[in-house]
């Protein structure tokens, strides 16, 4: 992902403005289901923190690698083996420099015949250049994106473990996109702003369902750094800010305030961007920095964003505030 420029944001979202038309649309839960008190599972942060760690022991996951080809097929094995639906929609897909590099949108769905649905994402390719390593040697190599990538897919998969064992009252759907992290490095001059995310945008116009609708959709990204906090991400404040004060309460509420920070954070391009394109009123919790010359992590597209910069603290914040807004959803 990368923070956006001013004149980007405008034209983002005169973008969303154009395609989102019709699609923003909330269902409203059925009110004759019966109530019924619900059992919040205790979401396992060294758990999640395994498979951080397992993402980044099987190399770099970069589009293209063979370590990239096995880690799908691993995601995908992790996904049935907790009880998912598993769809891996493969393409081919163009990236800035005009390689074709393979595409593999991994799409678990939980309780599929159900209407009511929450979908849940996060991108687990890992960025083919460390164009921000202070290194300047560094710069062409991939980086481990334990935090980039791999974070948001260890929550997600811990998450996927209760969804197996105890399925809440929605349906759930977890996409792992890829092809994220693979836009124009910054030596690249000018505007190139839709080199990223390029899996969620496969997915954005050809869904796996026809006509998918979801309630409402939560990203995660880089959501393992210590001491840093979440911030109202500036396009999830437009499209879906109903869904940001529904979080945030509730990390509230679990006594996370500290990290899920209610103020306003910078304008993110990431995958929920094109979550909200098809039609999915979706929200990016991504950790930011306003005091980094980045505005992320001092390990951001880096050779250093490795597993010893991941916090199991934060993890646990993130995965069991997320959890809960699940399981008390009706
Ligand atoms: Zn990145």
């Amino acid at each position: 992902m990368k923070k956006l420029p001013k004149y980007s944001i405008a034209l983002t979202a005169l973008l969303l403005a154009l395609c989102s038309c019709g699609g923003m649309k909330t269902k409203t839960s059925d009110n004759n289901k019966q109530e019924s008190l619900v059992t919040i599972p205790t979401f396992n942060a060294d758990s999640a923190y395994n498979y951080v760690a397992q993402q980044v022991a099987m190399g770099h996951r970069v589009p293209g690698t063979m370590a990239h080809k096995n880690t799908a097929q691993w995601l995908a094995n992790e996904m049935t083996r907790h009880g998912a639906d598993v769809i891996v929609q493969e393409a081919t897909v163009e990236v800035y420099n005009g390689k074709e590099v393979p595409m593999y949108n991994i799409i678990a769905q939980f309780a599929p015949e159900k209407s009511n649905r929450i979908l849940l994402a996060a991108h687990w390719d890992s960025r083919p250049h460390a164009d921000h390593d202070p290194n300047p040697e560094n710069r062409l190599l991939p980086i481990d994106g334990a935090n980039d990538g791999a974070s948001g897919v260890g929550v997600l998969l811990e998450i996927a473990r209760h969804l197996g064992v105890t399925p809440p009252a929605m349906g759930v759907d977890i996409i792992l996109f890829d092809v994220e992290d693979y836009g124009a490095p910054e030596w690249i001059e000018g505007d190139n702003s839709d080199t990223w995310a390029l899996g969620s945008r496969y997915w954005a116009t050809q869904p796996h369902v026809a006509g998918y609708r979801a309630r409402f959709g939560i990203l995660l990204d880089m959501v393992g750094a210590p001491g840093h906090c979440f911030y109202r991400e500036y396009f999830s404040q437009h499209y879906a800010s109903h869904i940001i004060d529904k979080v945030w309460d509730c990390a509230e509420r679990l006594g996370f305030s500290s990290v899920f920070v209610n103020s306003m954070g910078g304008a993110i391009t990431d995958d929920h961007i094109y979550m909200n394109m098809a039609g999915v009123p979706s929200i990016d919790i991504i950790q930011m920095n306003g005091y980094s010359e980045t505005g992320f992590f001092d390990q951001w597209h880096t050779t250093d964003d490795t597993i010893e910069h991941i916090d199991t603290y934060m993890l646990g914040a993130v995965g069991q505030t997320v959890i809960t807004v699940i399981y008390e959803e009706k």
